[in-house]
């Protein structure tokens, strides 16, 4: 047994399949997850002193690489003059100046601590600031855990979606309604049938949990559109897509305004942060400004706030690892999409600025009904051909590969060629 499958073993005893975050688990590849021990740059080590490229980068977060020495000589540094106060830091103040400078359309910024809270928060301001009830997302789009978010597409879903995890009440689930990605057509049907009754339509600009969608040319304007039509706000939840399509993420990236943004993963720089960003008029709002109550003890924590404060800064100084990380993500599937034609194996690769995803089908992938045509079982036998290799993927098909400013044309090099022999081998 290896030490990574002996730890299996022993957390499984005591945290829930165990790990604290189900896709950790592998169950969608099979095999054992392996536990890490250190990262830096591009790679990581294992228990078992196995070395891996890594494209997961915490789910996004490690945008820089691993152990950025800029990023933990700045958490060092700010650790040692305390680590928690509830009070608050002139690096709050800074990192709000940070975001403001970097993202379009925001004003004011309140700090949270996961991606999960940041959208929450903007649900409940969105609904606070227009008296209305309801809520539009996409099918296959993630926004967190919290429950109304954890909502599929019922039988009667034009009029109200269908509890997607249990313990989720039947009343969370009801002022949800599912539209289809890429398709505004959904998405006007919802809103002429719920009249004056929608608050926002929540989108990822990019979808980056069903795979990599991008949106179709038109797709996002046409949201600003209909919002504006009906008078509801446009979020778009940038947890994955912030800081990372772009310094000023999918607004600047795609051209197109949202009322609210909402922050995760790389604003933290590897901490636990997240964030709610809008105009002042509406995050004034909030408590206690206003009567949208919000709160949070570690909420600007200083140690976060450093990290991720460091991260921004970096890729504030460095413009140009926007076209470097593009670029990496380009080769890789170019390379994929060669490699696959070579070995006649069925593959879609879609990608946008670093984030990609190859699917094992013949079908483009423009929503999530096509993102599910991709045999799993393929992408399954694929991931673990790659780990063999010492690549690690996203343990389930419907992740998306994310590459780093950090790796390096060799990293690169070695993955194409890795891919090229998993792909034969299938
Ligand atoms: C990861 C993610 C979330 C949830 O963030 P957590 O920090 O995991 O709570 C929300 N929205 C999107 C788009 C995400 O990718």
């Amino acid at each position: 047994m290896s030490r990574s499958e002996e730890l299996f073993e022993r957390a499984k005893k005591v945290l829930p399949g165990g790990v604290n975050s189900p896709v950790r688990a592998f169950r969608a590849v099979g095999g054992s997850p392996r536990f890490v021990v250190k990262g830096l740059g591009s790679h990581i080590l294992d228990e078992d002193g196995l070395e891996y490229i890594d494209y997961i980068g915490s789910w996004g977060p490690m945008v820089l690489g691993h152990s950025h020495p800029d990023i933990l000589k700045a958490v060092y540094d700010r650790m040692v003059n305390g680590l928690s106060f509830g009070a608050p830091t002139a690096l709050e103040i800074e990192m709000a100046e940070k975001m403001i400078s970097m993202v379009p359309n925001i004003e004011m910024v309140r700090m949270v601590n996961s991606g999960t809270e940041a959208v929450m928060s903007a649900l409940r301001l969105a609904r606070g600031a227009t008296g209305r009830d309801k809520i539009i997302k996409f099918e296959g789009c993630y926004h967190g855990h919290s429950d109304s978010m954890l909502v599929g597409a019922g039988s009667g879903a034009l009029t109200q979606g269908e509890p997607d995890s249990k313990g989720v009440t039947k009343g969370a689930a009801q002022d949800t309604l599912m539209a289809q990605y890429n398709d505004l057509a959904s998405v006007e049907r919802l809103l002429d049938a719920n009249l004056g009754q929608v608050a926002a339509v929540i989108v990822e600009p990019v979808a980056a949990n069903m795979g990599v969608v991008p949106p179709k040319n038109g797709f996002l304007q046409g949201l600003r559109d209909l919002c504006d039509k009906h008078g509801a706000l446009l979020i778009f939840d940038e947890v994955i897509t912030g800081f990372r399509l772009a310094a000023g993420g999918a607004q600047e990236y795609f051209g197109v305004r949202a009322d609210l943004v909402t922050f995760g993963k790389i604003i933290g720089g590897g901490m636990p942060v997240g964030a709610y960003a809008g105009s002042r008029a509406l995050m004034e709002q909030v408590a206690p400004c206003g009567p949208v109550y919000q709160a949070g003890t570690l909420s600007g924590n200083p140690v976060a706030m450093a990290a991720g404060l460091a991260q921004l800064q970096i890729l504030t100084d460095h413009p140009e690892v926007y076209t470097v990380m593009e670029t990496s993500a380009q080769y890789i599937a170019n390379h994929l999409r060669a490699s696959a034609e070579k070995h006649g194996v069925k593959m879609q690769v879609n990608q946008v600025g670093s984030l990609l995803c190859p699917y094992f089908t013949d079908t483009p992938v423009d929503c999530f009904a096509a993102a599910k045509t991709s045999d799993t079982k393929k992408y399954a036998k694929y991931f673990n051909e790659m780990l063999l290799r010492g690549v690690y993927l996203a343990p389930s098909q419907f992740e998306a590969m994310f590459v780093s400013s950090a790796h390096t044309q060799k990293d690169l090099a070695f993955t194409v060629q890795a891919a090229d022999e998993s792909l034969a081998a299938l």
